[in-house]
């Protein structure tokens, strides 16, 4: 298959940070981008030659749109089988449909996990409150899960903590009266991801793994390397990453979030078929940040190095960081001399809300998620780092 070399035109469904940052790295390297989605004004659009604004169903927009580009990638995987059928009638869509529809559905991405021999939590796949109320009791669950709707579910939306004894038909309500996954609750030592990226010749390279620290269910920090697993934990991070990305045929990059056991054993969480928030680290930290491979990738281009240059750590800038007394402490923040910030040009700063992220680079992962953190209340509270 050709190259798309520099100079194409290169299409993005969702056009957030995601699509920003690939946009950024796509422009570096000399192409032209287009980006999709139902908003205007959005991140990735300020950033890129064309913004379309409209549904992901309508599907003369989409032909239209698929005609103006050279291959078209994503930043959001929930697009339906549909709209990605449409655009591939004139133009190749990388990761392709097959991919999407397994990572876009929680008990399809988990039964494919299951089919590869892929250790996940303990799950079942119920379809009414009286499925979630038989299954609890189970040797796998012992009374405690966690409901998670099948379909758009993404940062703990779509997802309720259960018991025995909860009102199960509320929940079930809540959560919209659609089939959901119950996952056991896994009492893990901490939560990591690799990036896997994977050519058109199935060349593949993996970022990370990379530990991650959650808030609220929302990736808070990242630290890389994640010195504290063992270098066999490590190993099979990468290699399960690897497997599922040969097994779906993936063209693009991929994220595989982890939770790691007491004792380095890894269960697949969930996947991303996408640059994820924990690799926004390499764009400081690497040789080839995941947003370049995005590019490389799924132009068929060589891939680039993954090698990490320096420990880093990457603290997310939620709109709560705009609370702060007079606004975030911006001149303060560039003082620091190996922090790096990266803002989406969001202009609602609401709660919960990723507007941003920073990346401290130092001599040690420790250090680096030292001053990440510093960093990040030095731009809450005005106080400077010594
Ligand atoms: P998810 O949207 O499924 O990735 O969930 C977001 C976060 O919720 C995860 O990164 C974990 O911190 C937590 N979580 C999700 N599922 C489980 C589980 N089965 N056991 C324990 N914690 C979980």
């Amino acid at each position: 298959m050709k190259p798309i070399l520099p100079g194409a035109t290169l299409g993005v469904l969702g056009s957030g940070q995601l699509g920003r940052m690939f946009a950024i790295a796509a422009r570096r390297l000399g192409y032209r981008i287009e980006v999709y989605s139902p908003d205007s004004q959005t991140p990735a659009g300020q950033v890129c030659d064309r913004e379309w604004a409209a549904a992901y169903d309508d599907l003369d927009q989409l032909r239209a749109f698929a005609a103006g580009v050279d291959v078209v990638t994503l930043e959001f995987e929930n697009v339906s089988a549909d709209a990605v059928n449409t655009i591939e009638r004139t133009t190749p869509v990388r990761p392709g449909p097959g991919v999407l529809e397994t990572a876009q559905h929680r008990s399809r991405e988990k039964s494919a996990l299951r089919r590869m021999g892929i250790p996940t939590a303990p799950f079942a796949i119920v379809r009414s409150a009286r499925e979630v109320e038989d299954a609890l009791p189970g040797p796998e669950f012992q009374g405690e899960g966690i409901l998670k709707t099948s379909a758009w579910g993404y940062d703990g939306k779509g997802q309720r903590r259960l018991a025995s004894g909860d009102d199960l038909s509320a929940a079930w309500q809540s959560l919209g009266d659609q089939e959901c996954v119950l996952e056991g609750i896994i009492d893990f030592e901490c939560e990591a991801s690799a990036i896997g990226v994977r050519g058109l010749d199935g060349e593949f390279r993996t970022f990370g793994p990379f530990l991650n620290e959650h808030r609220n269910h929302i990736l808070d920090v990242t630290i890389a390397p994640a010195e504290q697993l063992s270098d066999r934990t490590r190993r099979e991070a990468l290699d399960i990453t690897r497997t599922i990305m040969d097994s779906l045929n993936v063209v693009g990059v991929l994220c595989v979030e982890f939770f790691v056991e007491r004792g380095g054993r890894l269960l697949v969480n969930e996947l991303a078929p996408r640059p994820h928030n924990s690799g926004h680290l390499t764009i400081d930290a690497h040789r080839c940040c995941q947003f370049e491979q995005q590019v490389r990738s799924v132009c068929g281009l060589p891939l680039g190095s993954v090698e990490q240059l320096q420990p880093a750590a990457m603290a997310n800038l939620l709109g709560d960081v705009w609370d702060a007394p007079g606004g975030p402490d911006w001149q303060s923040l560039l003082a620091l001399p190996d922090v790096k910030l990266h803002l989406y040009g969001k202009d609602e700063p609401r709660a919960g809300r990723k507007m941003g992220h920073l990346t401290a680079l130092a001599e040690t992962p420790s250090a680096a998620e030292a001053l990440a953190r510093q960093a990040r209340e030095t731009l809450c509270a005005g106080r400077r780092i010594r």
